[in-house]
């Protein structure tokens, strides 16, 4: 379907990619909450016509709620900024909050020398209810995704990013933190990339530099992973039934604190038999701040040994993203190690 058209002065022209979400709802006669086309919330939102921009609107498909996104709708993201890249100078994709920290950490690693915004926002409240956040939202997503550097006129944020109540923050960063109130992100380890107040005030020295290749969209991306929390109590029947899945290509493990783990022969013996079938292990922190240390304790010495990786501070969301796209790049055991453990798009602090 072709892009609907918003009248308007144009200054920048942005592509909204609408997948669906909370922001899109509104109450049915039946009272049940329905997702409305863009052309509806549209209509809801007069304030997009006063904006000096060309605002361009497609969708993924029907609207979806964001506990249905798959890696496929991750890879059609992908595929379409890139058929688009050249037309427009920024994207925002309206998602719902429930995923949104999964898909713009996802989007960050597929779409590889980004050198145009992708704002990823959405809403708490449906775009039609009077105390909505949609509306704010969507207008200053469309404003970071526009947004030049005041001197050189480049883009001030070739990032793949969350743009939520006030802050922007880089995708491979955000965590939805709150269901209720309308700060639902936080941008974990990482200061924000802006904030909106009265002005936009952005934190250029955080931000990703313009890259100096073009624009490469990977299409790849493996879902044979897992993510496997810690707590006390787990018992081997249990982790097994995780591990020893005969497809099982890469694991992260949710640590405790620092990085850290049971030291019980059957839970090593549970590991070793996962890296020895060619699994790769990422030990990542249950903690929201800090970071993995392997080998701080007795508690996580071991895991060099046992060929675990370090996850340094990456999120939960961001590691399960890296671990399906770096294994989706096929590359051989070592390499893939090395690329787990690299700063690939801003999504580990490296000390
Ligand atoms: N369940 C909704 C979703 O993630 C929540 C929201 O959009 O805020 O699609």
């Amino acid at each position: 379907m072709p892009p609907a058209t918003l009248p308007s002065a144009p200054e920048a022209a942005i592509l909204v990619i609408y997948t669906g979400g909370t922001v899109g709802m509104a109450y049915n006669r039946r009272g049940e909450l329905v997702p409305m086309n863009f052309e509806q919330i549209r209509k809801k939102m007069p304030e997009l016509r006063q904006l000096n921009m060309r605002v361009e609107v497609t969708n993924l498909g029907e609207p979806i709620d964001s506990s249905n996104v798959t890696v496929q709708d991750w890879l059609r993201l992908a595929a379409l900024i890139e058929e688009n890249y050249a037309r427009y100078d920024g994207f925002v994709v309206l998602h719902g909050t429930d995923t949104m920290a999964y898909s713009a950490a996802a989007l960050s690693f597929l779409l590889e020398n980004l050198g145009k915004a992708v704002v990823f926002t959405g809403a708490q409240v449906p775009v039609g209810r009077i105390r909505t956040d949609a509306r704010r939202n969507l207008v200053t997503a469309l404003e970071m995704a526009a947004a030049r550097h005041p001197m050189a006129g480049a883009v001030r944020v070739p990032e793949v990013c969350v743009f939520f109540n006030d802050l922007l923050i880089r995708g491979n960063r955000a965590k939805k933190v709150e269901s209720q109130q309308y700060n639902a992100f936080r941008s974990e380890n990482y200061p924000p990339l802006a904030r909106a107040g009265i002005e936009l005030d952005f934190n250029d020295k955080q931000i990703r530099r313009l890259p100096s290749a073009p624009l490469h969209a990977h299409q790849r991306l493996d879902d044979q992973v897992t993510i496997l929390r810690l707590f006390p109590g787990l018992t081997e029947r249990m982790m097994r039934a995780q591990l020893d899945a005969e497809e099982l290509r890469g694991c992260v493990l949710e640590t405790y604190g620092s990085g850290n783990a049971p030291t019980a022969p059957w839970f090593l013996r549970c590991l070793r038999e996962a890296t020895d079938r060619g699994v790769h292990l990422l030990n990542v922190s249950q903690c929201e701040e800090g970071r993995v240390l392997q080998g701080r304790y007795e508690t996580s010495a071991y895991f060099r040994e046992l060929g675990v990786l370090g996850g340094d501070d990456i999120t939960v969301e961001a590691a399960i993203a890296k671990l399906m796209f770096v294994l989706g790049l096929r590359q051989n055991p070592a390499e893939t190690r090395r690329l787990l453990t690299q700063d690939l798009r801003g999504e580990i602090t490296i000390i």
